[in-house]
């Protein structure tokens, strides 16, 4: 299959990161003890090349498989899991967390919002939240719309669960059928794979987790740090409701 170039949905990312500090010589750490406390708590991806990978709509039957691989490339995630998969599979929700990645909310059943009345829309959220607060013990900080799809009464309720959302800045359009293809898909990763970039995919593709071995071993011999999308964002002033990293909107599934 052709590998189409396609330019990455956002090529600007609005992280505002302070400019990496030069190491100064070992006296002036120990003259300087305010600097370098200072200097300790700048966020991790001020001065790393931080990518941040996402998982929709699990958990599914390729999650353990991705967990491994995630794994022995010591990479952290983020997992957006709908809350009736939770209930269906509460231990492969557990071990998302066990393995040190982060568990957003994509809803209880994934119908797309904007064609709910406000309380439906409460009702798939808040669901979706207490289910993955009761399997995982984490209550989740991160919310990603079923298609990206929100509109203002989404945005109120998700403001009321303190949550943020996360559209996602790139995508590798996995849930296309036609780009169901493992060489495919490594490509479209390796492509729009960037710097403080946020990567939509799908758990629930098979290609997508055979193809993260090679996107992995490629993306950490350029030096990058997968971190989870809270870790990225660490820094920021967030404001709930509100989407980030601020950018265009991505669709998505
Ligand atoms: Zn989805």
């Amino acid at each position: 299959m052709a590998l189409h170039r396609l330019a990455p949905l956002a090529a600007i990312c609005a992280l505002t990161l302070s400019a990496a500090l030069t190491a100064p010589a070992q006296a002036q750490v120990q003259a300087h003890s305010t600097a370098t406390q200072q200097r300790a708590a700048e966020p991790y991806c001020a001065t790393h090349k931080c990518i941040a990978l996402t998982f929709d709509d699990g958990p599914a039957e390729y999650t353990n498989d991705l967990l491994k691989v995630l794994k022995k490339y010591k990479a952290k995630a983020t997992f957006f899991l709908i809350g009736n998969r939770v209930q269906k599979h509460p231990k492969l929700a557990q071990n998302i967390v066990k393995g040190g990645h982060e568990v957003g909310n994509h809803t209880w059943s994934h119908k797309y919002l904007t064609d709910l009345e406000y309380k439906a829309i409460y009702s798939e959220v808040k669901k979706g939240q207490d289910i993955i607060k009761k399997t995982t013990g984490k209550t989740p900080v991160l919310f990603r719309a079923p298609g990206g799809l929100i509109n203002d009464g989404v945005r109120t309720i998700i403001a009321k669960f303190g949550m943020y959302q996360i559209p996602g800045t790139v995508a590798t359009q996995d849930y296309i059928k036609d780009y169901r293809d493992v060489e495919f898909l490594t490509g479209r990763a390796l492509d729009i794979a960037g710097q403080d970039e946020v990567v939509l995919m799908h758990e629930t593709v098979k290609q997508t987790a055979q193809s993260m071995s090679e996107v992995l071993k490629e993306l950490t011999a350029q030096g990058y740090s997968f971190v989870t999308v809270s870790k990225l964002l660490e820094g920021q002033e967030l404001v709930p409701g509100e989407s980030y990293p601020e950018q265009l909107p991505l669709s998505g599934d």
